[in-house]
């Protein structure tokens, strides 16, 4: 990822994503989208990125 596609925006301290800009902790992503994996969601761990994407070879 080059650093102009950094999108401060979005910071992010999922280094193991594949759209994560690693140079620092930000995605590199326009947008992303945030889903819940609970019912009831109560805690920050209740939140996912379901933009999340493994990095090849993972
Ligand atoms: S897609 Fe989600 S998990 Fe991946 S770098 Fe962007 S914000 Fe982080």
């Amino acid at each position: 990822m080059n650093n102009e596609s950094i999108n401060k925006c979005i910071g992010c301290t999922v280094r193991s994503c594949k759209n994560h800009a690693q140079a620092e902790d930000y995605c590199t992503l326009r947008c992303v989208s945030i889903g819940t994996h609970e019912p009831h969601p109560t805690e920050p761990q209740c939140v996912d990125c379901e933009s999340f994407m493994p990095q090849s070879g993972m």
